[in-house]
């Protein structure tokens, strides 16, 4: 066992989330290995219409200071036709998104309170295709040289003062540190032994593609019905929510019959299903483990929270994990951490995840099928068609209300803890693109000496790009962390004391 070669990091599960801290980790030149329950990443459920995912800006904020966008947005940029009710204008102006249905439309959104959002080629929301995500993430974390082993699931854990042993398939592996990306049903979680908790669901939820004998019987888009919920695209994508406690999903197998008795009962019809093509059911149960580290094990993804998929939000909470932990980790792996930075991971991820989590749990409460209900979603439906309304949804929704609480620098900027603005340097280039080699970057509009001598301090954590910008938004100057967060944000440069505190609260020690 001691000749087993050990990993910096072991992630459990080679999903969006685990490819994605691969690359992360890869980019700070750590060993990785990843293994994956599954042999063949394509799984059907990912391919279209049932993998069609809502992406949020702190999301393509990611992918686009990584260099990955562009892979990532290729197929909607080719002007894929519109294939998933996700997808589809409803109203002139534009569907940005919903709220337990209720959609918001970009004509009634007001940006100009976003006074620290530049223009982007990230923008603010996009559809994707989790097959296709899932290859781009893979293909760039084995160009960057992690190790992906498939059909390899991992059965238990266990960790010393030094490192993780990890049992998978017959096999031990070893690493320093593992981190649990193994999926809502996480087995990393349960023997690292973290508590998950929350609430159990009222729901189960069904993607389904069929054949109807009378397509024109049920009624396209979404509907409420006293019954239920469903949403109807013709010919045969159907996705519907039958109030029954959570109590078919998972406990047998969905056939035809079941599946026609179930959209029966939500929309009231006499429908026929002739053919059942594909079928996967979900719930509302909404938990979250209470902490996102154990000793040497810590948790990312769907593995530390679960919660509907009505939101569409699951994929961007865990991407945001990632891009969190990443850097964090690979400090603390070279040893120049700062104090209590792996652990800011959870301080600062842990409340997003119940953001989110009581976010889904409010759309549920607006679906419940109950006159009570209904009327309580015609007041939310008013509210949403004003221009504060939308731009409230908005900000929720595309991810743009995310600010992280820093306390510590004494920086009392608005910026701070808030995504970088994608400032366009003299140059041409973008600020984004100047984050993707990982490392934080202490951006200076008016190219001061005593900055440029700050920053030499902590040369090779942090890079100084001097350059003018077009719109430097009233500043001068900007620390952003590897994350593309801005740690510390100055109108004037005379006094350095806050930024380097910041300096020293996120890359450690001079
Ligand atoms: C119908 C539906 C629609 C959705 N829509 C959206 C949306 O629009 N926007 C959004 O943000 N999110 C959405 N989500 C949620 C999103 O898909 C998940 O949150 C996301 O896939 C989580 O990624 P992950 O990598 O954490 O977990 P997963 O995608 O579940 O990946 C976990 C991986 O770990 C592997 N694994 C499991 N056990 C083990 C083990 N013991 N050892 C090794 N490997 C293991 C699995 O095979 C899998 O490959 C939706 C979900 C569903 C079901």
């Amino acid at each position: 066992m001691h000749d087993l070669p050990i990993y910096d990091v072991v992630i459990a599960g080679a999903g969006p989330v685990g490819l994605f801290l691969a690359c992360e980790l890869r980019l700070a030149h750590l060993s990785v290995l990843v293994l994956e329950q599954a042999e063949d990443p394509h799984a059907p459920l990912k391919q279209l219409p049932f993998g069609m995912r809502g992406l949020s800006s702190p999301t393509l904020d990611a992918f686009h200071r990584r260099g990955l966008l562009d892979d990532v947005a290729a197929p909607q940029r080719a002007a894929v036709p519109p294939t998933h009710w996700m997808q589809q204008p409803l109203r002139a102006g534009g569907a940005g998104g919903h709220f337990a249905g209720i959609q918001f439309f970009h004509d009634r959104i007001d940006a100009s309170t976003w006074l620290y959002r530049l223009p982007s080629p990230a923008g603010t929301h996009m559809a994707s295709n989790m097959a296709h995500i899932e290859s781009v993430l893979a293909a760039r974390a084995n160009v960057l040289g992690a190790e992906i082993r498939r059909g390899i699931g991992v059965d238990d854990v266990e960790q010393s003062d030094a490192g993780v042993s990890v049992r998978a398939r017959d096999q031990t592996f070893r690493g320093r540190w593992l981190v649990g990306c193994d999926g809502g049903r996480s087995t990393v979680r349960k023997a690292g032994g973290f508590e998950f908790v929350g609430t159990e669901p009222e729901f189960t939820g069904y993607s389904v593609e069929v054949e109807l004998a009378q397509p024109h019987a049920v009624v396209p888009g979404r509907q409420y019905t006293p019954t239920g919920m469903f949403t109807y695209q013709p010919p045969g994508t159907i996705a519907m929510v039958d109030f029954d406690g959570g109590a078919f999903h998972r406990t047998q197998p969905i056939t035809l019959e079941h599946v026609q008795r179930v959209l029966r009962h939500v929309s009231g019809t006499a429908v026929t299903v002739t053919a059942l093509k594909q079928a996967t059911t979900w719930t509302d149960r909404a938990f979250q483990a209470t902490t996102y580290r154990n000793g040497r094990v810590l948790l990312a993804g769907d593995a530390a929270h679960i919660h509907s998929p009505l939101g569409g939000q699951g994929l961007n909470l865990g991407l945001g994990d990632a891009m969190n932990l990443g850097w964090k980790l690979a400090a603390t792996l070279r040893g120049d951490a700062p104090d209590g930075l792996l652990d800011s991971y959870g301080a600062e991820r842990h409340p997003v995840g119940a953001q989110i989590l009581d976010w889904s749990r409010a759309q549920v409460a607006l679906m419940r099928p109950s006159h009570s209900t209904r009327a309580l979603a015609a007041i939310i439906r008013d509210l949403i068609e004003t221009r504060d309304g939308a731009t409230y949804f908005a900000e929720r929704v595309w991810g743009l209300s995310l600010r992280y609480e820093m306390g510590g620098s004494g920086c009392e900027h608005p910026l701070v803890g808030r995504s970088a603005p994608d400032f366009v340097l003299a140059d041409g280039t973008r600020l984004g693109e100047r984050l993707r080699n990982g490392k934080g970057l202490l951006l200076d509009f008016d190219a001061r000496a005593p900055l440029q001598a700050l920053a030499g301090r902590w040369h090779g954590r942090f890079a100084y790009v001097a350059s003018d910008a077009h719109n430097k938004l009233g500043l001068a100057a900007v620390l952003v962390r590897p994350d593309g967060i801005v740690a510390w944000a100055g109108v004037d440069t005379a006094d350095q004391a806050a930024l380097k505190q910041a300096a020293l609260q996120w890359f450690g020690a001079a």
